[in-house]
C-alpha cells in the first residue's frame, strides 16, 4: 500500500497542475481559484481516507483535535466505505458536519447566537467548486490504493 506520505506527495505535486488546468481553461475570479485551491488542499491534508485507521498521520494533522475521528476509524473499517471512490468523501464531510452540527448544538446552548442563514455570497458554482475541490485528493487516494494494489 502506498504510505500516507506517497499520498500527499502525489496530490500536492498534482495540484498545481489542476489549479494551472482549471485557471486556463475557465479564467475564473481570483476568489474561485482560491477555493478550489483551498478545498483541495484541505482534503488532502486533513480529510484523507486513511483516517479509517487508528494511526494516520491525517489524524495527527489535526492536532488536539485528533480525537474527534476516533469514532471515524471504529465505524469505517479500512479501505471499505471510506476508500469508495462515490461515496468515501461523502462519508467524512458527513461525518465531520455532524461533529460540527454537535459543536453549534452546544454553543447555540450556551446561549451563543448563531447565524441563521447561507452567507449571500455562496451560490450553487462555488458549491460545485467547493464539491471538486473537496472530492479530487480522494479519488487521487483511491485510484492509487488500487493501482498499487493490482502491481503488489
Ligand atoms: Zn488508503
Amino acid at each position: 500500500m502506498p504510505s500516507g506520505k506517497t499520498h500527499i506527495a502525489v496530490e500536492l505535486l498534482l495540484w498545481p497542475g489542476f489549479m494551472a488546468g482549471y485557471y486556463y481553461f475557465s479564467q475564473p475570479a481570483w476568489g474561485e481559484l482560491a477555493l478550489l485551491g483551498g478545498a483541495y488542499l484541505f482534503a488532502s491534508l486533513l480529510l484523507s481516507p486513511d483516517l479509517d485507521l487508528r494511526h494516520n498521520s491525517t489524524r495527527r494533522r489535526w492536532g488536539p483535535l485528533g480525537f474527534i475521528w476516533v469514532p471515524y476509524f471504529k465505524i469505517f473499517k479500512h479501505r471499505g466505505m471510506s476508500h469508495s471512490l462515490m461515496f468515501g468523501s461523502l462519508t467524512r464531510l458527513i461525518y465531520l458536519g455532524m461533529v460540527f452540527g454537535l459543536v453549534l448544538v452546544g454553543l447555540s446552548s450556551l446561549g451563543f447566537a448563531l447565524p441563521q442563514d447561507a452567507p449571500a455570497w455562496l451560490n450553487e458554482r462555488l458549491l460545485i467548486l467547493l464539491g471538486v475541490g473537496l472530492y479530487l485528493p480522494n479519488v487521487l487516494h483511491v485510484l492509487l490504493d488500487r493501482v498499487v494494489s493490482v502491481f503488489s
